[in-house]
């Protein structure tokens, strides 16, 4: 579903990712954790080649993505990403900021649009706030309006990038169960976060990376419970 191989990325002089190679299986749910800076918001943002790759390929759903003859707007409406920013259009109603992109990308009708828009609003738990404004929300409430975003154009994927991290605690569960509930569906998710126990419990995968590379991965109870490498102990005695 999502295939990195020998992927490598450079800001100038910096190598932040070191050959990369990952697989990510339709259904299957992956966890990233690892040190600030270790590039793993890096690494999702060359999944859909928000960053250019220095080398190496990137495919999802069997199209590479790194081809040049390939169209990468068609290739991106197949992957939703949710950053630890909401980045929600505020002066758009919640139901605008769910149908605009179906209809200028997808070009699907405002009622079939909005019949989506509020599928998926009430997915999230949020469909009586569809006349709302971003800013009447709570940032919980706007984080699950960029998820039901994100949903509405029908990815194959979904990555988030620390979606709980710029939430307060008492706001986290919510998002959180958000997730789970689509993992539970069956979403390719792959998931940047410090929230261990979501990693446990929801993870098929969880991947540890240090500068650059991975250091670590295998199921949460051996990564998360029993690591091999003295980095990633080291790692989970600061964050657990
Ligand atoms: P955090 O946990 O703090 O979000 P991260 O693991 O997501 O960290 P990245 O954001 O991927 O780390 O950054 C990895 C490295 O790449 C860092 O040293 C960062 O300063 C550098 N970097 C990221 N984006 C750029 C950029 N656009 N230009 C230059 N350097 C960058
Ligand atoms: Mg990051």
């Amino acid at each position: 579903m999502i295939e990195l191989s020998g992927l490598s990325k450079s800001f100038g002089s910096l190598e932040v990712l070191r050959d990369i190679d990952l697989q990510v299986e339709r259904g299957e749910v992956v966890c990233v954790i690892g040190p600030s800076g270790s590039g793993k918001s890096t690494l999702l943002r060359c999944v859909n080649l928000l960053e250019v790759p220095s080398a190496g390929k990137v495919s999802v759903d069997g199209t590479e993505l790194t081809d040049p003859d390939t169209d990468l707007d068609g290739a991106r409406r197949h992957v939703g990403m949710v950053f630890q920013q909401f980045n929600l259009f505020s002066h758009l109603s919640v139901l605008e900021n769910l149908t605009v992109a179906q209809r200028k990308v997808l070009g699907r009708s405002k009622d079939e649009s909005e019949k989506v828009a509020r599928e998926n609003l009430d997915k999230v738990g949020l469909a009586e706030k569809a006349d709302s404004m971003p800013a009447q929300l709570s940032g919980g409430q706007q984080q699950r309006v960029a998820i039901a975003r994100a949903l509405s154009m029908n990815p194959h994927v979904m990555l988030f990038d620390e979606p709980t991290s710029a939430l307060d605690p008492e706001l986290v569960g919510d998002v959180l169960g958000v997730m789970r509930q689509l993992a539970d569906e069956g979403m390719t998710m792959l998931v940047v976060t410090h929230e261990m126990q979501f990693a446990r419990e929801v993870a098929d995968r969880v991947l540890f990376m240090d500068g650059g590379g991975i250091i670590e991965q295998g199921p949460p109870a051996e990564v998360i419970g029993n690591p091999k490498e003295e980095r990633t102990r080291t790692f989970l005695a600061r964050v657990l």
